[in-house]
């Protein structure tokens, strides 16, 4: 007979929906415990994702800048600087390692029960949680948890392609492509997503002729389109080769090569594409394998998602759902705050996620920022607004460290002037993009950025004269 455990509260996954609605439930006084398959805690995001790409983006980065950029910044290095992929990767695993190993540690402190296993519904009131071979530490024999909530943040896979068969070294996802053992000479991606792009940038940098095949007539589908335009011109500087509204017929590997059959949308014009190293970054699905959802009769939409109201509540009140695995943007920071919110509505019977308020980040170099509305969004809404906008040429700061590319972009009502939408390429405008959170979350007019005092000379001041120009005129520019 399986052991039983009794929590009050028992969340599946442990990614950042997961692992933050498990601290902040056992934070509130829940008896919490959080079941994960992987055998490490993290999710996607810290053990195939945000934290492994950021690792590559960062030194690669750096690589790039001491081989085309030292000499003038007047660094001197003695020999040739070359890249050791082994030591990227080692690099890559220590920070991962040292993030997820983290996790384990605020269970700990928190006193979250952390169980290393397979859960799946036994009904709607007890989770069983089953060994999974090769998993270090994982129960070893099905264990019972009964439980008077629960939390899904079982999160999402990668979305296969029709026809093409992934193998991870020649023809991979962005798992394999955070993972290859050598720099390809030529890398081919399906998808001018985020992935593609960040991905991209990194063996770019390393040396490989990327080549980007997207459907659509843009890149980063949901970006401003002024913004998504020149992202493509500084990609396109930095060597990248796009092929825009073009469809993938199919791709298949012949010993170290990939040969891609590819289609324009517009003229049907069939070409043939080689590749050393094919990554398909066509998007994400909910992920619900083996959970044993439909015995309970949860419902899932024609994408795959968990199917929730605004408490995050199934069809039993007392199973809620996050992150990935259900509606919005899959990010990790929405999945963050769906934690916290489920884990309120718990214990308080209230939440809050303002879902007009997520920031996107693309950590390309520049990076691409965004939150709120695009231009677009608002012709489409028929809302009246004025521009401000202020190029880092003319910010002394990105002068100075000579890494002024991009601007920034504010879009404020024309009426009232309250910022409606920030949209930043270049440099640190990931870092940059929280002030506009802020702003937007306080209803700030682009006035009261301006009138703010910013320090000098920062990055940030170009956010302060963006502000300036959609309301009344820029100093500096
Ligand atoms: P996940 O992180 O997917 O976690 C779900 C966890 O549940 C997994 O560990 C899984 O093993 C576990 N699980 C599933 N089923 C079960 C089960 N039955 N029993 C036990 N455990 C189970 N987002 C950003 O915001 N910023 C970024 O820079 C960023 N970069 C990314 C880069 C890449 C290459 C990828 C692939 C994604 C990136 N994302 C980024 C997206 C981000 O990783 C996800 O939005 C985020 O991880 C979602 O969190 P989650 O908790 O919903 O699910
Ligand atoms: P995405 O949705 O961002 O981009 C996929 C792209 O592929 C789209 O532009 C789409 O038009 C294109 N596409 C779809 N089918 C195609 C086809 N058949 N042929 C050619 N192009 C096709 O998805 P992604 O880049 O795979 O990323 C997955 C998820 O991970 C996203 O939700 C993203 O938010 C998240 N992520 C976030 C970050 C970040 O926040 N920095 C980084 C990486 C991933």
């Amino acid at each position: 007979l399986a052991e039983k455990k009794k929590h009050d509260l028992v969340v599946v996954g442990s990614g950042p929906g997961g692992y933050v609605a498990a601290i902040k439930a056992a934070q509130l006084g829940f008896d919490t415990a959080c079941v994960e398959k992987r055998g490490r805690a993290g999710g996607t995001c810290l053990n195939v994702g945000c934290i492994p790409s950021k690792a590559l983006l960062n030194n690669s980065h750096l690589y790039h800048q001491m081989k085309h950029e030292a000499k003038q910044r007047g660094i001197d290095i003695s020999g040739d600087v070359s890249v050791n992929v082994a030591q990227l990767q080692k690099a890559k695993d220590t920070s991962v390692k040292q993030l997820t190993g983290g996790i384990e540690m605020l269970f700990k402190k928190n006193g979250v029960t952390y169980y290393k296993g397979h859960g799946s519904f036994e009904d709607e009131n007890n989770i069983k949680v089953s060994p999974v071979e090769g998993v270090e530490g994982s129960v070893t024999e099905e264990t019972i948890l009964e439980a008077k909530n629960i939390i899904v943040a079982t999160g999402s896979e990668v979305t296969p392609f029709p026809g093409i068969k992934i193998d991870e070294e020649r023809i991979v996802s962005s798992t394999g492509a955070l993972s290859l053992k050598e720099v390809p000479k030529r890398l081919a991606i399906i998808g001018g997503g985020i992935i593609g792009l960040e991905m991209g940038s990194v063996y770019s940098r390393l040396g490989s002729k990327v080549s980007v095949v997207e459907f659509l007539p843009k890149i980063g589908a949901t970006m401003d389109d002024e913004v998504a335009s020149a992202t493509q011109k500084f990609l396109k500087k930095q060597g990248f080769d796009f092929k825009l509204g073009t469809k993938v017929l199919s791709a298949e590997r012949n010993g170290d090569v990939v040969n891609i059959e590819v289609e324009n949308v517009k003229s049907g014009k069939k070409e043939s594409l080689e590749a050393d190293v094919l990554l398909v970054a066509i998007g994400r699905r909910p992920y619900i394998q083996g959970l044993n959802a439909e015995k309970l009769g949860l419902e899932v939409d024609k994408r795959g998602r968990l199917v929730i109201d605004e408490q995050f509540n199934t069809k039993f009140p007392h199973i809620k759902v996050i992150g990935d695995v259900t509606f919005g943007p899959m990010l990790a920071h929405k999945a963050e705050e769906e934690g916290i919110a489920a884990v309120e509505y718990l214990k308080e019977g209230h939440g809050h996620v303002n879902y007009a308020n997520i920031p996107s980040v693309m950590y390309t170099h520049p990076e691409v920022a965004w939150v709120g509305k695009t231009e677009e969004q608002l012709k489409e809404a028929g809302i009246s607004y004025k521009i401000g906008k202020f190029p880092f040429m003319a910010n002394s700061r990105a002068k100075t460290n000579q890494d002024s590319d991009g601007f920034v972009k504010i879009l404020i009502d024309a009426e009232t002037e309250r910022i409606l939408g920030a949209h930043i390429i270049g440099p640190n405008a990931g870092e940059m993009i929280a002030e506009a959170g802020l702003a937007l979350e306080y209803g700030a007019s682009a006035e009261d950025v301006a009138r703010v005092c910013h320090a000098h000379p920062t990055l940030s001041e170009a956010f302060k004269e963006a502000n300036l120009a959609a309301y009344s005129k820029s100093i500096n520019f």
